[in-house]
Formats: C-alpha cells, sequence, structure tokens
C-alpha cells in the first residue's frame, strides 16, 4: 500500500521523506529501494504529514510530529479509523483536494503530563494519560485535586485523563462520554471504581488536574496514548492541556457526526433493518 501511495505522489510530482523507522523497514522488506525513496532526517519539515494504518498510527504520527505544526493526513488500511479519515481507495483524490485548497483543518487539544520526580521531562498525548494499576496488582487509590481543590480519592484499576479526542477510545471503553471535538473540556473516568457512585467527570480543558497515587506494590503505569511506563514512587503527577494543538486533516464532507455514524455505528437500531 506504501508503495502504492508514493507512485500516486510521484505521479503528482510531490516531493516527500518517509520517517526513518518506517523507511528502514521498507528498505529491509524490498519492498522500496534507496533510490526510490529519501529517509527523513532527525529534525524535519514538510507541509503535511501522511500516516498509513489506524488510529495507532496517527496517533504515532502525532507524538512525532507534536508542535511542529504540521498538519497530518491518515490514510486508514482497514482498521477502526476513527481519526484517518482517507480510504486507500480515496487516496489520489484526497490529495487533489489538499492541491485545490479543498480541506478543513481540524484542531484537536492535547494533554501534557509531567510529575514531581522530574519536572523537565514532559510527554505529550493526544487521547489521554492513564494512571493504571500494574496487572496482577492491588488497585490503586488515586487522589484526585482539579484546579487547585481537591475532588476525590478514586479506589479502582486506574483513572483515565482524556481529550475530546480520546473520548472515543479507552475513555468510552470505561462508560465515559463521547464529546464532540471542539467542545473545550477533559474527562476524567474511573477504570473500574470499587463505589456505587463514581462517575465520569467532564471539566473544562484549562484546569489542571493533579494525582497522588499509591499502590500496596509501590508501582503503578502511566500510559500515554497506550506507551505506557513503570513509576515506583508515588510522586505528584500533573496532566494538563499541552499549549499546541495536533492538526487533522479533513475532506469538508467528513464530520464527527458521519464519522460516529459509520465507524460506532451510532444510533443504529439493528430491529429496523430486519
Ligand atoms: P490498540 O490496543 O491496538 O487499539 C485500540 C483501539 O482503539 C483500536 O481499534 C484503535 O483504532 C482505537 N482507537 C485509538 N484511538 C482512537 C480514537 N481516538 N477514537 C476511536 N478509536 C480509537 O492500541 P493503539 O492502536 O496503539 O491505540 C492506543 C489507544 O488504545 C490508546 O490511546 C487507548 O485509547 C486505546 N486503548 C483502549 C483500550 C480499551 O478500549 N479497553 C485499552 C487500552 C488502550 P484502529 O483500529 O484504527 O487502530
Amino acid at each position: 500500500m506504501a508503495k502504492s501511495l508514493f507512485e500516486i505522489l510521484n505521479e503528482k510530482s510531490i516531493p516527500f521523506i518517509v520517517e526513518k523507522g518506517f523507511y528502514l523497514s521498507l528498505l529491509r522488506q524490498n519492498i522500496v529501494s534507496e533510490s526510490d525513496v529519501k529517509c527523513a532526517a532527525a529534525e524535519f519539515d514538510a507541509d503535511i504529514a501522511i500516516g498509513i494504518g489506524g488510529d495507532g498510527t496517527f496517533l504515532k504520527a502525532a507524538d512525532k510530529i507534536r508542535d511542529k505544526n504540521i498538519p497530518i493526513l491518515g490514510v486508514n488500511t482497514g482498521r477502526l479509523g476513527f481519526l484517518t479519515n482517507v480510504s486507500k481507495e480515496e487516496f489520489a483524490s484526497a490529495i487533489d483536494a489538499l492541491l485545490d485548497n479543498r480541506y478543513v483543518i481540524d484542531e484537536r487539544a492535547v494533554l501534557q503530563f509531567y510529575s514531581d520526580d522530574n519536572a523537565q521531562l514532559v510527554n505529550f498525548a493526544l487521547n489521554e494519560i492513564a494512571v493504571l494499576k500494574q496487572e496482577g496488582n492491588s488497585m490503586l487509590s488515586l487522589h484526585a485535586t482539579v484546579n487547585g481543590e481537591y475532588l476525590a480519592t478514586y479506589q479502582s484499576d486506574g483513572l483515565i485523563i482524556a481529550t475530546p479526542t480520546g473520548s472515543t477510545a479507552y475513555s468510552m471503553s470505561v462508560g465515559g462520554p463521547l464529546v464532540v471535538p471542539q467542545a473545550k473540556n477533559l474527562i476524567l473516568s474511573p477504570i473500574a471504581p470499587h463505589s456505587l457512585n463514581m462517575r465520569p467527570l467532564v471539566i473544562p480543558d484549562d484546569w489542571t488536574v493533579e494525582l497522588q497515587v499509591q499502590s500496596r506494590n509501590n508501582a503503578f503505569l502511566v500510559s500515554l496514548d497506550g506507551r505506557s511506563e513503570v513509576f515506583h514512587q508515588t510522586p505528584k503527577l500533573y496532566i494538563k492541556k499541552a499549549d499546541f494543538t495536533v492538526k487533522l486533516l479533513k475532506l469538508p464532507t467528513q464530520t464527527f457526526f458521519k464519522t460516529l455514524r459509520n465507524k460506532l455505528m451510532w444510533g443504529i437500531d439493528k430491529r429496523m433493518e430486519e
């Protein structure tokens, strides 16, 4: 598929570079040769970035682009593809639409994460930051302070802090609300809370979430869009909106509500189809 997309870009005389890991993998598999494509340098610039895969690939592309301000076009290779709007068959016409300025840039909020341990080491997530118990271990006590005020202590397997983009991902799986991308909110969704009255909570996206985590084995996971790291101590964790956005390239015909209906079968009543 990558090869056929490269051919389309060549036909349209559009110069392109390929991310290093992907480039090396294409060479290893003899899909392209060194003379066919150029490898991107560590510090690269581009007018647009193209992610080929599913939403997972889109998240990785967003992590590589970070605050470079490069809009990303997601080409779906047949997975759920909530963020990846264009199919392989639509790729050539999508490129024509971009060249004709017939596109929309959908700006998506990003979360930033840092801890008391190392305030210099800031990390980013487009979907969510999830604090999770380690597999096989007891549940966590998460003391949450929001916008400077103590909120509650979650006795649970974890807590997800999601952006509107992430509202259709992990947060949705634990009963969190779906939030339109333009809403300026964050969602706090507990994972298996041992309580009859803990519900997902929606807060303004300019509020900071502060977490102090206690776990019996003194270890827990912090997962940023699925990339997880073990924390061994109980430093304070901080989650807030980053000062940049990820720019998702869309064709004007693609809307969030259409994606909800088409990809999540939103409102489909099987009985009406029989
Ligand atoms: P993965 O475990 O391979 O895929 C998780 C699924 O989530 C895939 O079907 C993926 O779509 C979909 N997805 C990712 N972002 C989405 C979004 N914004 N809206 C709707 N669906 C979305 O992991 P991955 O592909 O590397 O993605 C990492 C993400 O997985 C995390 O950010 C987290 O949200 C999600 N996750 C979900 C659960 C759960 O639902 N129980 C548990 C752990 C992590 P594609 O098929 O198009 O890739």
